[in-house]
């Protein structure tokens, strides 16, 4: 971020514009929405600037502003058609620490003004930092029409209740729970068609019930946040990260994802980092007990889905001896993401009928993995924490009748933008995977499912890059490479 975001007091303020253009005209309605006096500087003033220096809305001076002027302010524009006046008026301004934007001119501003939705009070501010005025004019039309006109009016509702629900309801987390569960609700309904007296009734009896359930009651909510890419995490979870108070997270989640997770939640990793241990199995469970006995709301993050070898069951079975309430959310498992993205149909009518999930994770392969079963024909065999044993797993399939020249692709951080796909054969793929430095998180896929990648691979970095682009420029010419 190259910026700091923020917004300004300007009530009462003197605000001076340097230039009459249209341009300043834009930015002195946007001053006097906000409250500030304007004085302008100009020589020629624009339609609407004329109009409002009659009815004495602003100020204006028919010359350019003397340094002294430009010091004693509390803001300024600059937005004369001179370049040079701008010049001299942002280097007064900075010299006197004032903040100064000089329209079109991002390098000599100390601050810009953003792209604004407003919905007062409650104002939604957009920048690209100058480097895309486009899409940012873009986000903005979404962001329009997603948010319902009503907002403000949901805001200024909130907020003549901010004081009394701050009294009744002490715990800060719970006052959250309970304003969430009040703006995302039937209330709000209420607001946004315009019955403000039933509404305000049901926040009243809302009030009293919050009052006397007072004592905060823990749970845990199990989560999926898919393969990696945050596109293909689930509303639900997105919900939930909003809600947590406190979240565990592993390296299978990425930073992406927990950019989603509420500012104010506290994150704790449990996973493994190069040369540290991850926490024991056993320690994950107690500390989401803990956390949720002292009644936070406790978000376990897992990659993937958490019922696919994700220890999922586990972590629950701990939760159930305790009682404490919780819910699992299902997430995209990474084969599934792989497959996708990678272009490889798990099944398929000509090749694969059935498709088998294995870990090759050395504690549980060993013994445990059923050979005959996987070299049976028209299957598709997808091994989750193979690639430290790839070339033993090609062996023994070759050894248990699997032909040696079977397809077979490795796919590494499926879903991302950094997903890599290596094609091959079980006799080739374990030497290519070495010599291409493949690293985890990676999946192996195995079936004749895999020559298709060939034909349907659709899914390149540029894919990933695009992500708020408009479905025309994706498949426009830019979008795709190779
Ligand atoms: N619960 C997870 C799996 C956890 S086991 C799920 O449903 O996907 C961890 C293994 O998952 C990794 O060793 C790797 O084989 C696989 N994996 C997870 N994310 C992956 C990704 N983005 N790309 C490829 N493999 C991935």
């Amino acid at each position: 971020m190259d910026q700091l975001p923020a917004f300004m007091n300007v009530r009462g303020a003197n605000a001076l514009v340097a230039g009459g253009t249209d341009a300043a005209s834009r930015k002195v309605e946007l001053l006097l929405r906000a409250g500030a006096t304007v004085t302008v500087y100009a020589a020629q003033l624009c339609p609407l600037l004329a109009d409002m220096a009659k009815t004495r809305v602003i100020e204006h001076r028919a010359r350019h502003p003397e340094a002294d002027e430009v010091a004693a302010a509390a803001l300024v524009f600059a937005a004369d058609p001179e370049a040079a006046v701008n010049r001299e008026v942002a280097r007064w301004a900075r010299a006197s620490r004032v903040p100064v934007c000089v329209l079109g001119d991002p390098e000599a501003s100390s601050f810009v003004v953003p792209v604004v939705i407003d919905r007062s009070p409650m104002v939604i501010a957009i920048s690209s930092g100058g480097a895309s005025p486009v899409l940012t004019r873009l986000l903005r039309m979404r962001l329009e029409a997603l948010i319902p006109a009503g907002f403000g009016r949901l805001a200024a509702f909130a907020a003549q209740f901010r004081d009394r629900a701050r009294k009744r309801i002490a715990d800060y987390g719970q006052r959250r729970k309970f304003w969430e569960e009040v703006l995302s609700g039937a209330i709000a309904e209420k607001v946004f068609s315009g019955q403000e007296a039933s509404a305000r009734a049901a926040l009243e009896a809302a009030l009293e019930a919050a009052q006397s359930a007072q004592q905060a009651r823990g749970e845990v909510y199990l989560v999926g946040a898919g393969p990696g890419n945050p596109d293909l995490m689930t509303f639900r979870a997105l919900r939930l990260m909003q809600q947590a108070d406190v979240v565990l997270h592993d390296n299978l989640v990425g930073d992406g994802i927990l950019e989603l997770v509420h500012a104010d939640a506290e994150r704790i990793y449990v996973g493994k980092e190069r040369g540290h241990h991850a926490l024991p199995q056993e320690e994950i469970n107690t500390l989401m007990v803990r956390l949720a006995l002292a009644g936070k709301r406790v978000l376990r993050l897992k990659g993937g889905d958490p019922f696919m070898f994700g220890r999922g069951g586990e972590e629950i079975e701990t939760l159930v001896e305790y009682g404490i309430p919780f819910e699992v959310v299902p997430g995209i498992t990474s084969a599934a993401g792989a497959a996708c993205y990678a272009g490889i149909p798990l099944t398929h009518r000509d090749y694969a009928q059935s498709c088998t999930f294995v870990t090759g994770h050395k504690r549980d392969f060993t013994s445990d993995l059923d050979w005959p079963g996987l070299v049976r024909p028209n299957q598709t065999v997808v091994i989750y924490m193979g690639l430290a044993r790839l070339e033993e797993i090609a062996r023994e399939l070759i050894a248990h009748g699997r032909a040696s020249q079977t397809p077979a692709a490795v796919v590494e951080q499926a879903t991302t933008a950094r997903q890599r796909v290596l094609t091959g054969t079980l006799a080739t793929l374990p030497a290519l995977a070495t010599a291409s430095g493949i690293r985890s998180p990676a999946l192996i896929i195995i079936g004749e499912v895999v020559t298709l990648h060939g034909k349907l691979n659709w899914f390149n970095e540029a894919r990933v890059k695009d992500v708020i682009a408009s479905p025309q420029s994706v498949s426009g010419k830019a979008g795709i490479r190779g």
